[in-house]
């Protein structure tokens, strides 16, 4: 069947009412016919109705044997996290969300969970980092806000041998666009916030897992630890799957326009875009993703935080804001916002410039964003400001 078909194949018509629009169970119980005897619901923290709909959509989207539903994209992450125990090692990708390092490096160190940076767009990187108390690779492809690839299939054969868990945050590609338990890895997380709901009004978090006992072992931290996602928020989220192909298809149809345009700019130093021919990892993204995203990054030849101040200030289309992946197109400076707490040494040996300017390219007319995109580029060329 095609993807959409089955995706709109996948939300159920409610079987009491039919109702073509799934149902929100506003309930945080339900009535027992004898203790213990119930419908298969007793209580929401546990089980909800309008919540395992998107968790089982997610669950054959992402092509696992189980989905589940949190509070946020770090709710979700912070579930997955808690499948370790003290000693235990993570290899993670360097260019990681800054959430997840701050989860990684200010609360679970306290707990003895160790985490190592590698650059994982070199596979061999993450074999030689690996210790015996390695339990867990964690990969972002392509990541916030470089847009590095890493090999996902070549670091899964490696994670397998080893018998480590590979995680991969989904986030920026969707499982549209790419689908990583089908190249080998154990968990799929995805901050729904971004793509998945995708008209920036809910925070939702979900992880896919492709084995059914590392799904249920998830399960029970999920309930044992209570991080769930309202049933509004579900019911939200579904809503926005049913869109989900043609946002994402259309995210990154325009996101090459504005990438190709780019490029003939003279004013921008480096040019982050994995559907670039140049993009170093061009032909990895190529083979595990179906289209190359909406995100893209760049920086300036001067490399000034004026420059970019200037460029985020002028664009009218692309609004500054935090966040991505939604039907209105962003504009965001990583080293004032989302790396604001990253030491200026550290960001700018990984490549957060000062000047680096990440666009979550929206919904509009791809015309339209390059007229903005440019007059905001004139500015920034003459340094004036109006
Ligand atoms: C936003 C984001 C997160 C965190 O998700 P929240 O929903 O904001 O908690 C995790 N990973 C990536 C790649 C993100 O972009």
């Amino acid at each position: 069947m095609n993807e959409l078909t089955s995706i709109l194949e996948s939300i159920p018509v409610d079987p009491l009412t039919g109702s073509v629009a799934v149902p929100i169970y506003q309930t945080s119980t339900y009535v027992q016919e004898s203790p213990g005897v119930n419908k298969g619901f007793d209580y929401t923290r546990t089980n909800n109705p309008t919540r395992k709909i998107i968790e089982d959509i997610v669950a054959k989207l992402e092509n696992g044997s189980r989905g589940l539903a949190f509070a946020s994209g770090l709710a979700a992450i912070d579930a997955v996290v808690k499948l370790l125990k003290s000693g235990d090692e993570v290899i993670a990708v360097d260019d990681i969300y800054g959430g997840a390092y701050r989860l990684f490096t200010t609360v679970y160190n306290k707990f003895g969970i160790t985490i190592k940076f590698v650059d994982t767009t070199d596979a061999s990187n993450v074999e030689k980092a690996i210790t015996e108390n390695t339990k867990m690779i964690w990969l972002e492809s392509p990541t916030n806000p470089l847009l590095k690839i890493s090999d996902i299939e070549a670091i899964a054969k490696i994670a397998k041998k080893q018998n480590i868990l590979l995680v991969v945050d989904n986030t920026f590609a969707s499982p549209i666009l790419q689908k990583p338990l089908n190249l080998g890895a154990d968990i799929v997380i995805h901050s729904a916030t971004k793509y998945i709901g995708g008209h920036t009004d809910v925070l939702a978090g979900l992880v896919v897992a492709r084995e059914p006992k590392l799904g249920e072992e998830l399960k029970y931290i999920q309930n044992a630890t209570g991080g769930v996602l309202a049933p509004f928020d579900s019911w939200l989220l579904i809503r926005s799957i049913e869109t989900l192909k043609i946002r994402v298809e259309n995210h990154s149809q325009n996101a090459l326009k504005i990438a190709r345009f780019l490029q003939t700019r003279d004013e921008i130093k480096t040019l982050n875009y994995p559907g670039l021919e140049n993009h170093p990892n061009f032909d990895i993204a190529k083979r595990q993703q179906k289209l190359p995203g909406g995100i893209i990054s760049f920086s300036f030849k001067d490399d000034t935080e004026e420059s970019a101040n200037l460029f985020v200030t002028s664009t009218k289309i692309f609004k500054l804001a935090e966040s991505l992946g939604g039907t209105k197109s962003l504009v965001c400076h990583p080293a004032s916002m989302t790396h604001k707490s990253t030491p200026r040494d550290v960001r700018v040996k990984a490549g957060v410039t000062d000047s680096l300017i990440r666009l979550s390219v929206g919904l509009e007319d791809a015309e339209d964003l390059i007229l903005d995109i440019e007059q905001a580029l004139d500015k920034v060329k003459t340094g004036k400001r109006g």
